[in-house]
């Protein structure tokens, strides 16, 4: 691949397109962006091999925006998803990238959500249509949807698709739509089946494919913490304070706006931090080097633009608050740490989408990464204990203390108090603009917190209060899932967060009405729930809503085997109460699912031998309604049975190696208000 150009302008994108993109903070084009978006305004068909995390939609949105005739008001591009969460997603996308081009409009249109309100929208007339498969046959047979006006077809994760069973309807689709469209296919890996589709439907596609060099970094140790991108923040605050020999950070972020925003969030919280973008003079930026190079600073919040040929020994962490866009990103990334002979740390924020990186970065740097638990809050607390029991101890070495004996002996006499009161007395006004424990936490603060002189790390946030853990916890919403929710009228949001808290952490607030996406690793289970063959249900449509209503990942979904009046599913064992709830209250085909844990030995006491229906690629022609039974659900079916991704989250905490930390080294801890110093 060639190297990426510098700007957004030098791809020919339209002003109103750049000063979007000027407007959300882009400052380049990632390479895949850089890759797609020349060939895509020439009109070129592509194949594209890549991820979630590598700016894939931008790089097939923008082009397509750039063509939409916004005085017609007819859907002219269509761009199918796997699911309903990424169609809301790339709609929100695109409409966060089409803010100056005034009248347009962009739909996104997916199964659950209610038909009544859909044909009211499309009637109403939309440039872009986001959808998934079923939705939108659904509507192109109803003549809701007419594509006449047609010029732009994506196919976004082709491979999701095609392990959801989606592949026939995708190509039905495909069939339906004017053979002079262009088409744009992008998956994370490419099976034969998705190089078929593609050799049949693309026309001379350009292939594009982000490149993944193989480096050594074996003087850093990786290790990667997932998390949603609502709880980042919470993440970062709790992994600075509790990591070993934190000397200096250097925080990846995507924008510039990022940049700033989050090294202010840092500062709030006590940190000496500053942003490092494109947008600083040469003098700023050297005046911030130089701040971090003299210990005056701890913390530069960078863009990958604006940290190339960052070398600051003292950076002992480099921590990729944002997912880089390729793995030579990221290797360029956590090559700022680990410098002048010393190890360095490279932690690695990856939301349950972006795993598949994770293991192109593992091949690309020859490494394993390490899962690295959310530290909870009692770890938090313990390590203030310990660095708090540290200043006692160096004080009590290194300062003279003759006057203040004097002065606790006075008090001890004239109070008849003892000295260990008195002691917890100060204790308390020294930690009261930084409590040791966090609202609502008990420490540890005997057997199980970690030892002094191995804790405590540079980079100590003071005077600023709490972490953001300390405040109460936010009061639980009614279940999200019932109600199909109009998305187009939805507010903008993120991905609803769940993450990897251990129990003591507080819960996200929901903050949406879309299902929670559950990366849940626990071991599988079987299911029952009350649909089966007489009902004329297809697996995929099992799937569909499974992943859809109750926010589990497709990858999550195993075997299903239909029986007459009942199914079995394979899914994560030990599923949370409210996602059991959605589970046992989502209909298909009219039907409630009403899921249950089967008992052991309850499936294979049962005499019905099971027909063993493959998930993942059921086929039964076009569908003649939305609702209406399928004809063919006997035939048999063809099982994909393609490669699985993604990582199972972190199950626990790997001890901190506390020996790690050089002995007799004196680390300074900062426990009185250290204030920023930009
Ligand atoms: P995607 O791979 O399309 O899901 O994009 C992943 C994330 O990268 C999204 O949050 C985008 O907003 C962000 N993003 C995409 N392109 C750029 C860019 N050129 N500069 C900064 N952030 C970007």
């Amino acid at each position: 691949m060639t190297p990426a150009p510098d700007s957004f302008a030098a791809l020919k994108l339209s002003a109103p397109l750049l000063k979007a993109l000027a407007d959300v903070g882009y400052e380049t084009p990632s390479p895949i962006q850089a890759a797609c978006i020349p060939p895509l305004l020439e009109g070129h068909d592509i194949l594209g091999e890549a991820q979630t995390g590598t700016g894939k939609t931008a790089a097939f949105a923008l082009p397509l925006l750039q063509k939409i005739n916004v005085s017609l008001a007819k859907p002219q591009a269509l761009i199918l998803t796997p699911t309903r969460e990424l169609a809301i997603q790339v709609a929100e996308a695109l409409q966060r990238y089409a803010k100056h081009l005034p009248g347009f409009h962009v739909l996104p249109v997916y199964g659950g959500q209610s038909m009544v309100v859909q044909l009211r929208q499309l009637s109403r007339g939309a440039h872009v249509i986001v959808g998934t498969p079923g939705r939108v046959m659904d509507h192109l047979e109803r003549k809701s949807l007419v594509l006449d006006n047609l010029t732009t077809l994506v196919l976004d994760e082709a491979d999701e698709m095609l392990r959801m069973g989606f592949i026939d309807d995708v190509e039905w689709i495909l069939n339906h739509t004017p053979a002079t469209r262009q088409t744009a296919l992008f998956s994370a890996t490419m099976p034969d089946i998705i190089r078929r589709v593609a050799h049949k439907h693309l026309r001379n596609p350009k292939e594009i494919k982000i490149r993944s060099a193989t480096t050594t970094v074996a003087a850093i140790s990786q290790a990667y913490i997932q998390t949603h991108a609502g709880n980042k923040l919470e993440a970062l605050t709790r992994v600075l304070e509790i990591e070993d020999d934190l000397d200096a950070a250097l925080i990846f972020v995507r924008t510039k706006i990022a940049t700033v925003e989050l090294a202010d969030k840092l500062e709030a919280r006590g940190y000496s931090a500053a942003a490092l973008s494109g947008d600083l003079t040469q003098a700023l930026r050297e005046q911030v080097i130089e701040r971090l190079k003299s210990g005056s600073l701890d913390i530069v919040v960078a863009t990958d633009v604006a940290a190339r040929g960052l070398d600051v020994a003292r950076i002992s962490h480099v921590i990729n608050f944002d997912v880089p866009y390729d793995t030579e990103a990221y290797v360029h990334r956590i090559g700022r740490t680990g410098r002048a002979g010393r190890t360095g740390r490279a932690i690695l924020f990856i939301t349950p989408r972006e795993t598949r990186m994770l293991g192109a970065i593992e091949r690309a740097t020859r490494q394993k990464i390490t899962p690295l638990a959310m530290p909870t809050p009692n770890e938090v607390a313990n390590r203030r204990v310990a660095q708090f029991t540290q200043q006692i101890l160096d004080t009590l070495k290194d300062e003279k203390l003759e006057f203040f004996f004097d002065v606790v002996r006075r008090i001890e006499n004239e109070n008849e108090i003892g000295a260990r009161e008195i002691a917890a007395a100060l204790a308390y006004l020294a930690q009261k603009d930084r409590p040791l424990q966090l609202a609502g936490h008990q420490a540890a603060a005997t057997s199980d917190a970690p030892r002094p002189r191995a804790t405590a790390g540079n980079i100590a946030p003071v005077g600023a209060g709490d972490t953001p853990s300390s405040k109460p916890r936010a009061p639980r919403e009614a279940s999200p899932y019932a109600v199909a929710n109009d998305a187009a009228a939805a507010p903008k949001r993120e991905r609803a967060p769940r993450e990897s808290f251990t129990e003591d952490a507080p819960r996200p607030r929901r903050t949406d009405s879309a299902p929670k996406r559950h990366d849940l690793s626990d071991a599988p289970a079987r299911y029952r729930i009350e649909i089966g063959k007489n009902q004329g249900v297809m697996p995929k449509e099992i799937v569909g809503a499974i992943a859809n209503e109750a926010g589990i990942d497709g990858k999550q979904i195993g075997q299903i085997n239909l029986f007459d009046d009942y199914t079995t599913v394979e899914l994560p064992g030990n599923l949370p109460a409210d996602v059991m709830d959605v589970l046992q209250r989502i209909r298909v085909r009219q039907f409630a699912l009403k899921a249950r844990v089967l008992a052991p030995g309850e499936f294979v006491e049962d005499s019905r031998p099971p027909r063993k229906a493959a998930p993942r690629k059921p086929f039964d022609g076009p569908r003649k309604s939305f609702d209406g039974p399928k004809k063919d659900f006997d035939k048999p079916r063809k099982a994909y049975d393609g490669p699985r991704s993604g990582h199972a989250p972190p199950r626990s905490r790997p001890p901190f190696d506390s020996a790690k930390k050089p002995s007799g080294a004196t680390r300074k801890v900062t426990l009185g208000p250290r204030k920023p110093k930009i």
